[in-house]
């Protein structure tokens, strides 16, 4: 593993640093920053406008292939580019769902008429996504989900609940895995519908979350209608398309995600440093080991990203995420004990929190979404260490790490 630049790619960087350095300049200027973690609702229309403004640039979809209006860059420069959003403390990207998750999705198993119809509106900005998986009965266990879709004439009628939608309230549509088939296997009559979000039989519901904000919500489809021809893959090939979704998640992000954790490890070892905290031994321990997990991560991301040209195979991904939702975890905990006693009051009323707070209590949803911790165990055990797997009803081959 080379960890210096090519000369290619070194220029890609420039390009990048530049563009991102005369653009976040004028309204986009008070852009910078916004919508991090536990304030994912700041700013919208502004993010939005920039989330635009990049599409018409080329600094959207830098992965998909040029024939999708794409730049068709290899991973190595979609990690450059994540590298330098984060680093030019550009705001948090909107469509995250429809870039990250959605579009690899329909450009790997969608018709062309899909492929024609969505992937233009999610490089401009134009159309906003979520992602339609869990239920109250199906988290980890995927294979669960009760909500159900019946065709009727030329339309998918949808009836169920969906919850924890991030960005549902802003999204115009919805990637649903449903049930079309209640007497198959759990796992096998599943299909994957595209839903339009604004339409009566769709209500959504924020949930507030601990952070005293709401990215996620409640949605309930009431016979929300579809067209028939609005599934990705096969009918009641649900299960594999929901998969290959999950796959995409994280990988090449994650190097950006590690330059915005070195950007909060350096906040609190700055705050260490001026109350005193940083001359007691165990803080300093802490710091330390803090310093030297997040220079692991970084270096076993850049190795499992080597010499791969998609989604990092899931024993890879799985021990990231496991290692990653830790360590943020931990940074949190170890900024409240720095922080101290000004850790357990609000800086202002009714519930205004700084930003150290603000990490502590969102860095508890990392263990869970995208794969809970004692998921990632389950796999790592099975298919990285060879235990024996985890006992599972007969008719249930199939759990997940949604
Ligand atoms: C911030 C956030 C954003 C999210 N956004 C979305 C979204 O946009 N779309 C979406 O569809 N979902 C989203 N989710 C949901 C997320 O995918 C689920 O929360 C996750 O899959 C866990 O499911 P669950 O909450 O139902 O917990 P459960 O699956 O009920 O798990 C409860 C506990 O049991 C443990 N557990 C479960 N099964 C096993 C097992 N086999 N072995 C050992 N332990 C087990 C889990 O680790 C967990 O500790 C989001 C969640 C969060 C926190």
């Amino acid at each position: 593993m080379d960890l210096h630049d090519s000369a290619e790619d070194a220029a890609f960087r420039a390009e990048a640093r530049r563009w991102l350095e005369a653009n976040l300049s004028g309204e986009f200027a008070h852009a910078r920053g916004l919508g991090r973690a536990g304030l994912q609702h700041e700013g919208r229309d502004l993010r939005m406008a920039w989330e635009r403004h990049l599409g018409a640039h080329g600094w959207t979809c830098v992965g998909w292939p040029r024939a999708w209006g794409g730049r068709g860059a290899p991973m190595s420069q979609q990690v450059i580019w994540n590298e330098e959003y984060v680093r030019a403390d550009a705001p948090a990207r909107v469509n995250v769902m429809g870039e990250g998750l959605l579009g690899p999705t329909v450009i790997a198993y969608g018709t062309d008429d899909q492929k024609r119809r969505f992937l233009e509106p999610i490089r401009t900005g134009a159309e906003l996504w979520c992602q339609g998986y869990s239920e109250p009965g199906a988290g980890s266990d995927l294979a669960n989900v009760q909500t159900r879709a019946v065709l009727d004439g030329g339309e998918w009628v949808v009836r169920g609940q969906k919850v924890w939608t991030s960005y549902a309230q802003w999204s115009d549509w919805c990637f649903v895995v449903c049930r079309t088939d209640p007497a198959a296997p759990r796992h096998k009559g599943l299909s994957y519908l595209l839903v339009p979000m604004d339409q009566p039989g769709v209500e959504i519901r924020p949930i507030r979350q601990i952070t005293g904000t709401s990215e996620f919500n409640e949605v309930f489809f009431d016979g929300a209608r579809t067209s028939a021809d609005l599934v990705v893959g096969e009918v009641n090939d649900g299960w594999r398309v929901a998969l290959a979704t999950l796959a995409f998640e994280r990988g090449v992000g994650l190097l950006g995600d590690i330059v915005h954790f070195r950007k909060e490890l350096d906040v609190v070892l700055e705050l260490a440093r001026k109350n005193g905290l940083g001359a007691d031994p165990l803080v300093r321990q802490r710091l330390a080991d803090m310093w030297i997990r997040l220079s692991i991560l970084r270096l076993n991301t850049l190795r499992s990203l080597t010499g791969v040209d998609g989604p990092v195979a899931p024993p890879q991904a799985s021990i990231a995420k496991l290692f990653w939702a830790t360590w943020h975890r931990d940074l949190g905990e170890l900024a409240m004990d720095v922080l101290g006693a000004d850790a357990m009051v609000a800086g202002a009323l009714p519930y205004e929190l700084c930003d150290l707070q603000r990490i502590f209590l969102f860095s508890r949803a990392d263990t869970i979404y995208g794969g809970s911790n004692e998921i990632q165990r389950n796999i790592i055990g099975e298919r990285v260490l060879g235990l024996p797997p985890e006992p599972k009803a007969p008719a249930d081959k199939g759990r997940t790490n949604a």
